[in-house]
């Protein structure tokens, strides 16, 4: 599948929800699903209602987009959930959550995904004091992910040392070493997003 290079924006329009694509501006009142929440394109405010598969599709579409991946790698991620004990759903959502991009988001490390992302592969990131430049690496519990030594002058990183960012209970941030660490894999309840894993679940089961 080609990258998607279009308007964040239009991605949380067509799934009709907030999506964090775009860092600060979707907290502000520019937020396009707050200006304009309808489907884009000429026909959009003419759309009839999605039935059982589009609905199941729109869910999955919603969390690859969320997480900014592509199709190829979300089915691996659900073929790897599938083959875990337990629930698929929370495992493809834990493995999901698990994601070097996304930790470095949750630390509040990059004000959305796709920054946490750029910020990984340009070498900035390092786990257990090794440079990780691969966004789709997966932590583990007792991880320690921190800001390369050289790179923690970088103005854009000064800004950590005095930032109070509510952290999720399963990951932990030291402004003052600009490090954190892997306290637990996430659990379900963890996750914030509005996601109905079953129906994703259903999708592939097709
Ligand atoms: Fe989505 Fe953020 Fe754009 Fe709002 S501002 S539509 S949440 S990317």
């Amino acid at each position: 599948m080609a990258r998607y290079t279009g308007p964040s924006c239009r991605q949380c329009r067509r799934e009709g929800c907030k999506l964090f694509l775009k860092g600060e501006r979707c907290q502000s009142a520019k937020c396009a699903i707050t200006k304009r929440p309808v489907v884009p394109g000429q026909h959009g405010l003419l759309r009839k209602k999605d039935k059982d598969y589009g609905i199941q599709l729109r869910e999955k579409q919603k969390v690859k987009r969320a997480y900014g991946i592509y199709e190829k790698q979300f089915h691996n991620i659900y073929l790897e959930a599938a083959r875990m004990k337990g629930s698929t759903g929370d495992n493809l959502l834990s493995l999901l959550e698990r994601r070097l991009d996304n930790v470095v988001f949750r630390m509040g490390i990059g004000c959305s995904r796709k920054e946490a992302r750029q910020i990984v592969s340009h070498g900035h990131i390092t786990v257990n004091g090794k440079r990780v430049n691969i966004p789709s690496y997966k932590v583990n519990v007792g991880d320690i992910v921190a800001i390369k030594e050289n790179k923690k002058e970088l103005e854009m990183f000064k800004v950590l040392k005095t930032q109070k960012l509510a952290m999720q209970k399963w990951l932990e941030f030291s402004g003052a070493k600009l490090e954190g660490k892997i306290l637990a894999l996430p659990l379900r309840d963890d996750i914030d997003l509005n996601i109905q894993e079953n129906l994703i679940i259903e999708l592939y089961s097709r």
